[in-house]
């Protein structure tokens, strides 16, 4: 390997020195005030980053991955006398409909190709049909194409019809815009290790003010009822179980580092600075993208795989210069590749980038 690992994959990510210094920062106790001070610390941080939730939505932090928070926020906030309609074009909101399934929660899934993008027609048509649904669960953005859903209009519809939105934020929290009342977002799940630049391990769910007020009568899972953990961490501030404390040292560093350079519209330039600068190099190499153009995210790039070069092949050149790329999933397994934006990279990194795939598909180009 020649340098540090520039990760490209959709989290975890490239970290900033002082993120990684902050995880040695001490052997503490989780059930000690120094601890429970942190959490709390942690959550009034979480729900600052976006300012149009700083008022009236409240954090918990959990210890697990992107899907634990997922799972616990559907676990927590997806009723259980009316119904869910789970909006899919991906990996992810498909999961998010295996959720309720296991969880035994009405719901039914409005599904989507892959590429393509949510039907406002179709889902206004469903919610006009079917008076059960309540809740619209869908994913902000689709890391499995790099799709920036529409949450400017299916908020809006969800907005008119008074259906309360259960949004998997986990690639978008920290790095695109995130409304509250005017998209009425019930609760949003999101994990330290993407936009937000921390390490693997730790995850949160924001929710609106008077949804912790109002705890289901029958949590649907023990480890996963985050009413329990709203109670400890905005009481005495402390959490049912054990978190990962030095996973929550470097958390509290990367909020730091997050609001000092600018907040979320600042990590969005800086993304899309990424994005222009890769893209260029890979359109100058014959590479073409996945999605239209305007249809992504600041945060994560699909690209077809050019004829004849393997996505193996193309992996393990780049790997070789210690550039991590990630594979397409499922039915894109063998037809693209994807490369986030995210993480700690500097001039001098996006320089290395640019050389590994100049050096990778230079024989594509045509
Ligand atoms: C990464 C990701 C998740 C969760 O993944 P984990 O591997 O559990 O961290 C969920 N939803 C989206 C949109 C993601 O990008």
């Amino acid at each position: 390997m020649t340098g540090r690992a520039l990760l490209l994959n959709p989290g975890p990510v490239t970290l900033s020195e002082r993120v990684r210094r902050a995880l040695g920062r001490g052997d503490w106790c989780h059930r000690e005030p120094e601890f429970a001070a942190l959490v709390q610390d942690i959550d009034a941080r979480l729900a600052a980053v976006h300012d149009e939730l700083a008022d009236g939505y409240e954090a918990v932090l959990l210890t697990g991955s992107g899907t634990a928070a997922v799972e616990a926020m559907l676990a927590s906030f997806a009723p259980a006398e009316r119904s869910t309609l789970v909006v899919a074009n991906g990996v992810y909101g498909e999961r998010m409909a295996r959720m309720l399934t296991a969880h035994g929660r009405p719901h039914r899934v409005l599904a989507h190709g892959w590429l393509e993008p949510v039907s406002l027609q179709r889902v206004e048509q469903v919610l006009a049909d079917d008076s059960a649904i309540s809740h619209l669960a869908v994913v902000h953005h689709e890391t499995t194409t790099g799709r920036l859903n529409d949450l400017e209009a299916l908020g809006r519809v969800c907005q008119a019809r008074g259906v309360q939105l259960l949004l998997d934020g986990v690639s978008s929290f920290g790095a695109e815009r995130l409304a509250g009342r005017d998209w009425n977002l019930a609760a949003v799940a999101a994990t330290a290790n993407k936009c937000l630049h921390g390490v693997a391990g730790l995850s949160f769910v924001l929710a609106r003010r008077e949804l912790w007020q109002a705890p289901p009568p029958r949590p649907a899972s023990v480890y996963f009822d985050l009413h329990a953990y709203h109670r400890g961490q905005h009481g005495d501030g402390y959490s049912p179980f054990t978190q990962a404390v030095q996973i929550a040292f470097a958390l509290q560093e990367a909020l730091a580092e997050h609001a000092e350079q600018g907040g979320w519209q600042a990590r969005r330039a800086a993304y899309r600075a990424r994005a222009a600068q890769l893209g260029a190099v890979l359109a100058d190499l014959g590479v073409t993208p996945l999605l239209p153009p305007a249809e992504y995210s600041s945060i994560l790039g699909s690209w077809r795989l050019p004829a004849g070069c393997s996505y193996q092949e193309l992996h393990a050149t780049l790997k070789a210069r210690g550039i991590v790329i990630y594979a397409g999933q499922g039915q894109l397994a063998t037809d693209i590749f994807r490369i986030a934006h995210m993480g700690d990279l500097g001039p001098a990194d996006l320089a290395r980038i640019e050389a590994g795939l100049r050096a990778a598909l230079a024989g594509a180009r045509r």
